[in-house]
């Protein structure tokens, strides 16, 4: 057995729309390129069902469809792809290493694309029915609910923009959240509390997610009175946050409070080499499109950066 080569230009971490699109791009710079995926190669796509918001794609694609061609695209490219987990990075001297259970690799440049998991309530129901009526992101899945009523789950700004963008399509969305005001900031509050589609049920919890082949209620408790409502729906959307995937970052790069990788001048870490694409640094448009865009942004960056120290 040929020994695996360690020694790379750049290693980028993960396997969503921001890593192949940096691996395609720095492979295509000629640059000598490793993709080390994680656990679930393609990320949060390979949850989705209909993709009808990348551009190109005019009949729509499958989440895990276009992950499979960004991947195939990637490794014609060039790109050379493991699957494995990273568990630890060391980024104290210039050439950088990134270890798996079993190799440590090394490179002049990183790519951090680990994104991000919508966090979740935490019922069987909810996994059972993923996909299937229960969704994380109302811009990607709102439009296959047309004219049904619809639950969003949260108090924060997410949960209120979610649940103002689907009464585009609801003809009502019912907002649940567990105490007696929201978390949301005011301008978002006083924007969802003024559409006439939307009913707010404060106090409650969501006990269980129930369905058939597919979603179709939730049993709610009402935490003041105890009371158990049934509220059934189309479809029901979970907006409690984002959790991003940068535990193995801790004390490596600069993290904000809420463990969001932070940029400065573009894609650039704190540490000088190591870049970062996608949801692990942008909490704000987290799609598919934006993070093909900085996976993108970050190979141009580490190219250059690259060239930089020749
Ligand atoms: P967030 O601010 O952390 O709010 C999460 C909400 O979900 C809270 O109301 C929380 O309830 C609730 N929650 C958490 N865990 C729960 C659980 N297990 N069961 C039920 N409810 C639960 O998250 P976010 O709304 O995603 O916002 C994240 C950040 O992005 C914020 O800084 C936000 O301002 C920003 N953001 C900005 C915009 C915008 O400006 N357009 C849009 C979206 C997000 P409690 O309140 O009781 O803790």
């Amino acid at each position: 057995m040929s020994e695996q080569k360690t020694k790379y230009d750049i290693i980028v971490i993960g396997a969503g729309p921001a890593g192949y699109t940096a691996g395609i791009y720095s492979s295509r710079a000629r640059r000598d390129t490793l993709l080390i995926s994680g656990i679930l190669p393609g990320g949060q796509l390979m949850n989705t069902t209909d993709v009808e918001n990348y551009p190109g794609f005019d009949e729509g694609i499958m989440g895990p469809d276009l992950m499979i061609i960004m991947r195939k695209q990637a490794e014609k490219m060039g790109t050379k792809i493991i699957d494995d987990e990273v568990v630890s990075v060391d980024f104290k001297s210039k050439l950088l290493k990134v270890s798996t259970a079993s190799s440590t690799f090394e490179a002049n440049s990183v790519i951090v694309c680990t994104g991000a998991n919508p966090r979740k309530i935490g019922l069987d129901g909810e996994q059972a029915f993923a996909g299937k009526g229960v969704s994380y992101c109302a811009t990607c899945d709102g439009a296959f609910f047309k004219n049904q009523e619809l639950i969003v789950v949260g108090g924060g700004d997410s949960a209120m923009e979610e649940a103002t963008f689907l009464t585009k399509f609801a003809s009502t969305v019912h907002i649940v959240h567990r105490r007696d005001e929201f978390r949301a900031s005011k301008i978002m509050q006083e924007r969802a509390l003024s559409n006439e589609k939307i009913k707010v049920h404060f106090n409650c919890t969501v006990e269980d997610i129930q369905g058939d082949q597919k979603f179709q209620k939730v049993i709610l408790k009402n935490v003041k009175n105890d009371e158990m409502i049934t509220l059934e729906a189309g479809g029901l959307f979970v907006a409690i946050g984002h959790e991003p995937n940068s535990k193995i970052l801790e004390g490596r790069v600069e993290l904000d409070e809420n463990g969001y990788v932070v940029l400065k001048n573009n894609t650039e870490t704190s540490i000088p080499g190591v870049f970062c694409a996608g949801d692990v640094h942008d909490h704000r448009y987290r799609q598919a499109v934006t993070a093909a865009g900085f996976g993108c942004m970050a190979a141009i960056d580490a190219d250059k950066y690259l060239a930089e120290q020749k």
